[in-house]
């Protein structure tokens, strides 16, 4: 039996995990189940999967919380302490699946046992750079790239050395407005965002996808996972989501991964690493597709792609105040106070005041993330629609 943890399990990557566990039940003991509010939500959860903690980050849903786990002997806790002490509990793979910069200290404290981590949470990895990647070497972790890209990427390494590689190529679906003009774009609204043509995900990184802002973090992403050089990663658009991304050798051969949009199967990846597991998933079915199509990224519309290369190329605290800002700006568009397009214009003008020092450890991305936050929120005062 091999021990998991799974933060962010009441998230969307969180139930296609506990799905294949579901599946699998008798190979897993799971460790931790964390959420953020959803208390009666976890509580299903955790009498389903039987964890030895059920953790709930608002501490103000804690009495629900423990209330429906009464009896059962699963412990309860709550608020970002716990979350982070159960994050630290030993066990043979963490899940990290919480969203956005709310799950940078929990993957921290992951890495910090040495084991291995599966990482959906880009957003904690963009922001943290070099102060997790070092972390992961200093304790002796492994990351497995659970985002569908990278998670290709990462099959595609395993048949050539990192020296050999010509480039890198991340997909992207180009979301539901890839062909929608730029006065569309400006009164798209947050539930035609939310329809992503392809996958089906949680709220912000859908609204991530819409304006491309998710390949900007993914292109980041690449860069810490593979160190291949910023000018090797590419982003090409393709539309049907099926070649999940590729890697070109010096020797002229490209390979690429492929399979159906369907999360479960780099999840399973991640699971069964460096085996592989059954998974319901259908196969894939060219024929019945027939095309693949490929289109170069349109920055004029879509400049989240270009200012997270910018943002990447500067270094130091700037991908951390991008990836603070995005998540400000996309709160800001779903909360109907900002139009579509200015979740990049507020991004951009977020960047583009002084840049905090470079961060050196946890706490310091911690307060970057916190002084991006509230620029982001002064500029939003002045970009604020009616
Ligand atoms: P989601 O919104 O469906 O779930 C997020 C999870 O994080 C939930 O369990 C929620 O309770 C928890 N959470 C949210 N805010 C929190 C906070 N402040 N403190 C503690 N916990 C909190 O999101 P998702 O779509 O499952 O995405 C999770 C991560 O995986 C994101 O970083 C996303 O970019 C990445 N990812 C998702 C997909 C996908 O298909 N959904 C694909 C690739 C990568
Ligand atoms: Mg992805």
């Amino acid at each position: 039996m091999r021990a998991i943890t799974i933060l962010g399990a009441t998230g969307s990557i969180g139930a296609s995990t506990l799905d294949l566990i579901r599946r699998n039940r008798a190979e897993w003991r799971v460790v931790a189940l964390t959420a953020h509010s959803q208390a009666s939500e976890l509580v299903r959860l955790a009498r389903e999967f039987r964890p030895e903690i059920a953790v709930i980050a608002d501490e103000s849903r804690l009495a629900e919380l423990r209330e429906g786990l009464a009896g059962t002997g699963i412990e309860a806790a709550g608020g970002g302490q716990a979350l982070c002490e159960a994050a630290g509990r030993a066990s043979d793979l963490t899940v990290s699946a919480i969203v956005g910069a709310a799950g940078l200290a929990p993957t921290m404290t992951a890495i910090e046992q040495g084991g291995v981590v599966a990482l959906a949470n880009k957003e904690a990895l963009v922001s943290a750079g070099d102060v997790m990647t070092a972390a992961v070497a200093r304790f002796g972790a492994t990351l497995l790239p659970t985002d569908s890209e990278h998670n290709a990427i990462f099959q595609c390494l395993q048949a050539g050395r990192i020296e050999d590689v010509r480039s890198i190529t991340l997909t992207a679906s180009g979301g539901p407005f890839r062909e929608w003009t730029w006065d569309q774009l400006r009164t798209a609204t947050p539930a035609q965002a939310l329809k992503h043509p392809n996958w089906n995900m949680g709220a912000k990184i859908t609204i991530d996808s819409a304006t491309m802002m998710n390949k900007g973090l993914e292109y980041i992403e690449a860069h810490r996972l593979f160190p291949v050089g910023l000018e090797k990663i590419r982003i090409l658009v393709h539309p049907q989501s099926v070649i999940h991304s590729m890697v070109e050798y010096r020797d002229g051969s490209t390979l690429a991964q492929l399979g159906p949009s369907d999360m479960r199967v780099p999840i399973a990846s991640c699971l069964a690493w460096p085996a592989r597991m059954d998974t319901p998933c259908a196969p894939l079915d060219l024929v019945g597709l027939g095309t693949l199509s490929f289109f170069a990224p349109d920055e004029e519309r879509f400049p989240a792609t270009r200012l997270a290369r910018e943002a990447a190329q500067a270094g130091g605290a700037a991908p951390a105040v991008l990836s603070a800002a995005n998540e400000v700006a996309v709160a800001a568009f779903l909360a109907g106070q900002i139009a579509f397009t200015d979740i990049s214009a507020l991004v951009a003008q977020t960047l583009d005041s002084d840049l905090p020092p470079a961060p050196q450890c946890l706490d310091d991305v911690l307060a970057v993330d916190a002084v991006a936050r509230v620029r982001a929120a002064e500029m939003l005062e002045t970009t604020r629609v009616a």
